[in-house]
């Protein structure tokens, strides 16, 4: 009699999305008349811009011909990509990385839930809370996590650092030591950037410990301070303790086509034992690399005219940031994030909890955010925007916010 793996019965309840959704369907019903505005899910809007859709007509043009026709891609992706990438992400920014240290995707969720199959069971993992939720869920599947606590709604095998106020939003070095560090900047939900010297202090950190950072940098795009790194291998000593994830879906509007990039670097050891032939093997395991018309696309998001084109979509949702930040600020909110990242993170207004002020914002007003705690205990009590709306709806919906009876 076959098994299961019981591992996927303690994912606690709905996720969070879904459950949103449910609210947001059933109020949908019982008023077909209102126009709700979604400011919820982490999704992009602006179509593709016109240097991708090139690139994508001209792919799907040879592979028409048999001349230029192509099959199986190689395994860690198309030189012509991992080239581009080394240059114009990496030694542009002063970091050595090597184009036989990428291995491209089709997205950064995989990777980010793939990555820790090449770990033991027995590592601890250290999360933010809040957190992207990819980064537990995938360990609770492994195996990794202990068992989880309904009231705390933490796992008693994960380390948890808040980021709260308190802390700028930035975690603490934990009190417990652990073996693989999730760290994701600029941060998914809370917006918050992490400093150059900050970050270096981590590094240093997890090379004294012995611990992996795994870095999610898919934010990278929407960073406009000059003091917030873009790569973790900005910091000295990275190389040896870093795996960072890329993606395209927020910087070039890739969420539907689909691409994305590991860095693993030489460097990166294990006793003698080198962490890039772990992920390398696995890779070409398990994995055919994402369609040629795709990487093509990716190509194109370096070319002159794409850098030009994404420039501009960044600041089109940096300007509804913007726009969000400081409609709420006037309106007295206690706000944060905006600035290096196109998410909006709020205080829920007058002691309400998350799900509370979620409520409070549909029925009323007709717009939909995500409750902070579902990433997490401690976010509880706030609230994020995204800045991935049109203008227009954006506008519209702090002109709501601004209506509120609280
Ligand atoms: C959107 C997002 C990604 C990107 O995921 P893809 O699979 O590349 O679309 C990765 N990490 C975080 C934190 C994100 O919010």
């Amino acid at each position: 009699m076959f098994k299961i793996n019981e591992n996927y019965l303690k994912l606690p309840g709905s996720y969070l999305f879904s459950a949103i959704g449910k609210k947001v369907n059933a109020y949908s019903a019982a008023h077909p008349d209102k126009k709700i505005i979604r400011l919820g899910i982490g999704d992009v809007t602006q179509p593709l811009a016109p240097a991708i859709i090139e690139a994508l007509h001209g792919a799907v043009d040879e592979m028409g011909k048999a001349e230029t026709f192509r099959g199986y891609a190689p395994d860690l992706g198309y030189e012509f990509l991992r080239n581009a990438i080394a240059e114009n992400d990496y030694r542009a920014r002063g970091c050595d990385i090597h184009a036989d240290e990428i291995f491209v995707s089709d997205g950064a969720k995989c990777d980010a839930g793939n990555i820790q199959e090449i770990f033991s069971l027995d590592n601890r993992i250290a999360v933010c809370d809040p957190v992207y939720p990819v980064y537990v869920d995938s360990n609770v599947m492994a195996g990794r996590t202990g068992t989880y606590d309904n009231i705390a709604e933490t796992w008693s095998n994960v380390i948890y650092m808040p980021c709260t106020e308190e802390n700028d939003f930035a975690p603490e070095f934990p009190k417990e030591t652990p073996d693989l560090i999730y760290l994701c900047f600029p941060n998914n939900p809370t917006g918050a950037a992490i400093t150059r010297q900050r970050l270096q202090e981590w590094v240093d950190y997890a090379n004294r410990v012995g611990a992996v950072i795994i870095y999610d940098a898919a934010y990278e795009a929407y960073i406009s301070e000059e003091k917030i790194p873009h790569s973790i291998y900005e910091c000295e000593g990275a190389k040896a303790c870093a795996i960072e994830l890329r993606s395209f879906s927020k910087n070039a509007g890739f969420t539907g086509v689909r691409l994305g990039f590991t860095v693993v670097p030489k460097e990166l050891r294990c006793g003698d034992v080198s962490l890039h032939a772990l992920w390398a093997r696995r890779h070409g395991t398990k994995y055919n690399g994402a369609p040629y018309l795709v990487q093509r696309a990716g190509e194109a998001v370096y070319s002159e005219a794409g850098r030009i084109q994404l420039k501009e979509q960044v600041a089109y949702y940096m300007n509804n940031a913007r726009y969000i930040y400081d409609g709420l600020k006037e309106a007295g909110y206690t706000v944060s994030g905006g600035v290096n990242a196109p998410y909006i993170w709020l205080k829920a207004p007058c002691g309400m909890t998350s799900w509370e002020f979620f409520d409070c914002l549909l029925e009323q007003v007709n717009v939909v955010g995500t409750p902070g705690s579902g990433f997490g205990p401690s976010g509880e009590t706030y609230f994020r925007l995204t800045a991935f709306g049109s203008y227009e709806n954006t506008v519209e919906a702090m002109e709501r916010i601004k209506g509120l009876e609280l």
